[in-house]
């Protein structure tokens, strides 16, 4: 090892101090391993890797469910410093096509719940040469494929003899592609390490923990705020194959889970199936979330079902993803709110897109600006985003995160909206989100996006898509007048009904799309005064 560790060196640490602790329980496969047990198939696995031709810098790619697969294949990948590159488990063959290509990786894990989208891609991927099926039935490995279980019997158990430096490139993680195309995130070791004692600190993380990961693993906030986090510390993994809320309630109460971590959607069905359900969830210490704004009656319910002590992280694939953190006690005081600044992290509030030092009031909104250890290096093949998004100023490197947001007197952040998705209508702004608030209290609106429209007049207007039965624009155009929370000019001017909204394959709506007209919608306008 170097000076540092790598994120190879975390695991073997571990294995080494705590051999007999638990480190992974994947009870879809009955599989049980202490840490001594998962790192000795974690070796397995990396020198098969090399067997098979991988070699530092190559990129093996996932598109896989959680299982513990997915946690031997991005350990092995570390300890021979390939580059582990996971992709959404939903993604249709034409998005698999693009990010394998764009990473040029040369190996791809799949299983049968991806296969057909991988074999839609499969003529045209050609930097790929091996393919690894993961499916324990040595049956149904296609013919083209190598099976997982056959690839990692034939490695040695000794732990490979490959030099990984602290910056060598740990992972490509894409983003979600909620404004555009999703981009290559170059993480280097050394950050990802320091991104676990982030979340060691923020979450009081012990090696008594025992974490259950359901949330899918190819996304960073479930990988590195949990797995590796708890996999540096000690602490047991329970992994589930995918989120459903009546077997995670149970796991809870079989493996005495401590820790989750969830998005407030998934949240929200946890505690709406708590309250129907029998079980004792007394083990459960802590809840993390993030990802997106927590429903305040969302929070309330699970306190009420599920624990008392809720965490939220806000930040970005591009820095870790976590660094902003609300403390558990700020949750009641500080509701709304993303927190403070996390362990070793800096937070700034600038003028859309100016330079580090044009600080904006206390109270202003604008653009939050992140300075964190943990920062990616690049996005891969995009050298004008990589300068866009990343500059320095004396000494330090501001990631700009395109989030707008502000800071109250005690210097919390509350995250008002995209900054692309800010509408400038007659010299004033709206942040689409405060209007869409509105129109979800709505019984009758489903799903609403506000987006702005080119405009000679005011230079944009507000339009909102709408998906809703029983309701037209004259009603919601009412509705708003008689809320008494939107100025004139945050008024939508154009009401369109959809069938549905076009949103990235983690449900993010990409109202890029809506504005560029590519949604294939065709929905017909309704116009008010
Ligand atoms: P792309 O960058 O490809 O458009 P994306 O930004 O949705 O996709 P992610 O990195 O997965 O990809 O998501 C980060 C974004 O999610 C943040 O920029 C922010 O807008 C939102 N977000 C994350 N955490 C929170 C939170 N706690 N509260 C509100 N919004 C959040
Ligand atoms: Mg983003």
């Amino acid at each position: 090892m170097s000076d540092h560790p790598t994120i190879g060196d975390t695991l073997e640490q571990t294995a080494d101090r705590y051999p007999e602790r638990d480190a992974i329980v994947y009870p879809r496969k009955d599989q049980h391993w202490t840490y001594a047990a998962f790192d000795e198939r974690v070796n397995r696995l990396a020198n098969a890797l090399l067997e098979a031709g991988i070699e530092t810098g190559d990129r093996v790619a996932t598109v896989l469910y959680n299982g513990s697969e997915m946690a031997l294949t991005v350990y092995a990948c570390a300890k021979i410093g390939a580059v582990f590159t996971p992709l959404n488990f939903r993604l249709p063959a034409g998005e698999i096509e693009y990010i394998v290509n764009d990473a040029e990786a040369k190996m791809i894990l799949f299983e049968s719940e991806t296969r057909e989208a991988v074999e839609g891609a499969r003529p045209s991927l050609e930097s790929v040469a091996e393919y690894v099926f993961i499916d324990d039935d040595r049956n149904d490995v296609p013919a083209y494929a190598s099976g997982f279980y056959d690839v990692l019997e034939s490695g040695s158990t000794d732990r490979p003899d490959v030099r990984v430096d602290e910056d060598d490139v740990y992972a490509f993680i894409y983003t979600s592609g909620t404004t555009g195309r999703p981009k290559g995130v170059v993480h280097e070791h050394r950050s990802m390490v320091e991104h676990d004692l982030l979340c060691i600190a923020e979450m009081n993380l012990t090696r008594d923990d025992v974490g259950l990961s359901m949330m899918p693993l190819y996304h960073c906030a479930e990988l590195h705020c949990n797995l590796f986090a708890r996999v540096h510390r000690g602490a047991a993994n329970v992994i589930h194959h995918e989120f459903e809320p009546q077997a995670v309630l149970e796991a809870i109460e079989d493996h005495d889970v401590t820790l989750l971590f969830a998005a407030p959607t998934a949240w929200n069905a946890l505690s709406m199936t708590a309250a129907e359900m029998d079980v004792d969830l007394s083990s459960l210490r802590l809840g993390l979330y993030g990802a997106a704004p927590m429903p305040e009656q969302v929070l309330e319910n699970c306190m009420e079902h599920l624990c008392e002590d809720y965490v939220q992280a806000y930040g970005m694939t591009e820095i870790g993803p976590a660094g902003i953190f609300q403390s558990a006690a700020d949750q009641i005081p500080k509701q709304g709110s993303a927190g403070l600044p996390g362990l070793n992290h800096e937070l700034r509030i600038v003028e859309p897109d100016a330079d580090p030092d044009q600080v904006v009031d206390e109270g202003e909104i604008g653009e939050i600006l992140i300075a964190s250890p943990c920062t990616m290096r690049e996005y891969w093949n995009r050298p004008e985003a990589t300068a866009q998004s990343l500059r320095e100023a004396d000494g330090t490197t501001w990631y700009y995160t395109g989030d707008l947001g502000y800071r109250d007197d005690d210097g919390y952040l509350y995250v008002v909206d995209r900054k692309d998705d800010m509408i400038v209508s007659g010299g004033e702004n709206v942040y689409p989100a405060e209007v869409e608030d509105v129109l979800f209290a709505h019984d009758a609106v489903e799903e609403a996006a506000v987006v702005g429209e080119p405009d000679d007049e005011w230079g944009e207007t507000v339009a909102a898509y709408v998906v809703g039965e029983g309701v037209d624009a004259a009603a919601l155009d009412e509705f708003i007048l008689e809320s008494d929370r939107l100025a004139d000019f945050k008024r939508p001017r154009t009401y369109y009904f959809v069938d549905e909204l076009p949103k990235n394959p983690s449900g993010k709506i990409q109202k890029f799309k809506l504005r560029e007209d590519e949604a294939g919608l065709e929905p017909e306008a309704e116009t008010v005064a």
